[in-house]
Order: C-alpha cells, then structure tokens, then sequence
C-alpha cells in the first residue's frame, strides 16, 4: 500500500509500505478520506517518525476475531486510544480517559496511508445520510467546538441565548461558528486578520467583530479563542464580560503564556481548555451536522489525492484553504 511519510522541512515522500495486520480486537480500515489539521503543520516542517493524519474515514474491510461490526461498515475514527474500561469510558467520556495510551496518527500511525488498523472500539460508524467525505467533518471540525461549547454552557448558559464571538477564522474558529449556529445562537461575531477567511465567515452568517477601543466595555458572554496566539487570547480577555467564559482551543507550537496584567487580575470570568470530545455526543453531532450540512460542506475547500499531499500541505500552511481533504481511492500505484 502507499503511505504519506512526513521527512520534515516541507517535504512529504509516498512511499510503498507493508499492509498492516487486525489483532482478535482491531479492525482493518480501507482509508476513503484524511482532512488536513492544523496540528499537522509541526510535523510537515519538523518530520514525524509514523504516518501522521488523524481525520479519517474510511470503510471496515477486515475485522478481528472478536470484533461484531461488520465489512462494508463506513466509519470515522475516534484518535484517543481509549482503555474501555475505566470509570470515563463506561460513561462515554472517553477523552478523559486517564489511562489514554496515544493517539491515532501521533502515536499510531494515521490516515495518510491507504489501509489503517485501530482498536474496533475506536470506530464510530457513520449513519447512512452522511458520507464518507463529509464524516471528515464530524471529528475536529464538529466535535471538537461542539465539546468546547458544550464545556462553556454549563458556566454561561446556552447558546442560543446570548451572543458570540469567535477569534480566528481557521477550521476550527469556522467549525466553532457553524455549530453555534446549529445550537441556536442568533447573533455571531467573527474576527481574523487574514480578509478572505473573515468574508467567508461573513458569507456564512458571521457578522465582523468590532475591535474593542481602550476602556470599551466587554460584552460578550462566549468567545472561542481558535487562533492559539497570544494575540488572540489577549483579544478574547478584552472582550469578554464578566461572568463569561473564554473557550481556549486554538493550539500553536509557542509556549501558552498568560501575563499578568490589571485586566486579568481584576476579571471575573471562566478560562476553559477542553480536549476532542467524549463518544456520549457522537449522536448530538450528527445532529449538528444535519442542521447545518450545506455550510459546514463549504469548508471542505479542496479535494485531492495522495500525491497532491506536499502540495496541498503547503497551500493549507499558507493559509489558502480550510480543510482541505486527502482522498485515498484515486491513487494510482506509481511508486517511484
Ligand atoms: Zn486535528
Ligand atoms: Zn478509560
């Protein structure tokens, strides 16, 4: 089979690479789609020791002795490596697994490959109305802010009953966008330095985010902070009022400093961090999807295949597309 290796400083080679074995509780997965992450981006420019990629679907061709699902089921693939057994995995919170050992495509190899084995307990099959290309969606475009929002609710109240502000209009400040959208919320702000991303925010529904003068009064209840820089979660300080709640999931591969400062030592608000999302709201996220389908499609802004990878990795690096998508069936085997 062909496999995407990352070798660093921008460089991605196919490589031909041994097909993978199910264990008696693994399933065999024929890779149909892989979406690109911003998370990938340390691993283009600094190498990575597997085949990274960890938005995947693809199709069961193979399931190990005890695994009930059957081939031909068409999946998405949950990345913690869960352990089943714990108290938060017995009751779905399985991103808060203690005993978590990895992720797939970080510690496991991922979806830039054409076949792929994980755990059947990782396998979240996909309800027959949703493709194989948008299930992509429904993993950290989806599940991620939908999680994160979830989180802010039990501190600041639904969604759909006051306003929004979302900082960074990248997949995840986008996909944050569009489930506030889906939960109900009737009025969305956006803001993002780059001007095409913040249009196609606008084009979506999102209105543009006025910049806060010195001494203007923070306003907002919710602020999803999806730029992971200090800029932004300064921003997101500013502009969030008291008794709000901040949601922190942009990710950058700087260190997270919060200074100090009179802003935020005299601001009563909630900080919150949360991580990829429990399968106890798979269903919800369906739901989600559903509700707001032909939008949340507009993010996939291109799709090519594997040999497009180096290519598509530094169109997506520069900030050219949103989420873009690996399509793993059209790969000619041409290995040079
Ligand atoms: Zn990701
Ligand atoms: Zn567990």
């Amino acid at each position: 089979m062909l496999a995407a290796i990352f070798k660093g400083n921008e460089e991605i080679e196919i490589v031909d690479k041994e097909m993978p074995v199910a264990g008696p509780d693994d399933v065999l997965i024929k890779v149909s789609y892989c979406g690109l992450c911003g998370s990938d981006k340390r691993l283009f420019y600094q190498g990575s020791a597997i085949v990274p990629g960890h938005e995947i679907s693809g199709v069961i061709v193979q399931s190990g002795a005890n695994v009930s699902l059957k081939a031909g089921t068409k999946a998405i693939i949950y990345i913690p490596l869960f352990c089943g057994k714990c108290v938060e995995c017995r009751t779905g919170n399985n991103n808060r697994c203690p005993n978590i050992n990895g992720l797939v495509g970080w510690q496991l190899p991922g979806g830039y490959e054409e076949y792929l084995v994980v755990p059947a307990r990782n396998v979240i099959p996909l309800p027959p109305d949703i493709s194989l290309d948008e299930g992509v969606l429904l993993l950290d475009t989806i599940g991620t802010p939908a999680h994160g929002i979830r989180l802010c609710s039990k501190c600041v109240g639904h969604p759909a009953t006051g306003k929004a502000a979302i900082i960074g209009c990248g997949p995840l400040g986008l996909g944050s966008m569009l489930v506030l959208q889906a939960m109900g919320c009737q009025e969305i702000y956006a803001y993002d330095v780059a001007e095409d991303r913040l249009g196609l925010a606008i084009s979506l529904g999102a209105r543009p985010l006025p910049l806060p003068a010195q001494n203007q009064e923070a306003t907002f209840p919710l602020i999803i902070e999806a730029t992971g820089n200090e800029r932004g979660r300064q921003l997101a300080l500013d502009l969030v009022k008291a008794g709000g709640a901040v949601l922190l999931l942009g990710e950058s591969n700087n260190p997270w400093i919060i200074k100090p400062s009179p802003k935020l030592r005299r601001k009563d608000c909630f900080y919150i961090r949360s991580f990829y999302f429990p399968l106890n709201e798979v269903d919800d996220n369906f739901k989600i999807f559903r509700e707001k389908r032909d939008s949340f499609k507009k993010l996939i802004s291109k799709v090519g295949s594997l040999l497009d990878i180096e290519t598509m990795h530094k169109e997506f690096c520069a900030g050219k597309t949103i989420k873009p998508l690996i399509k793993l069936e059209t790969v000619m085997h041409e290995v040079k």
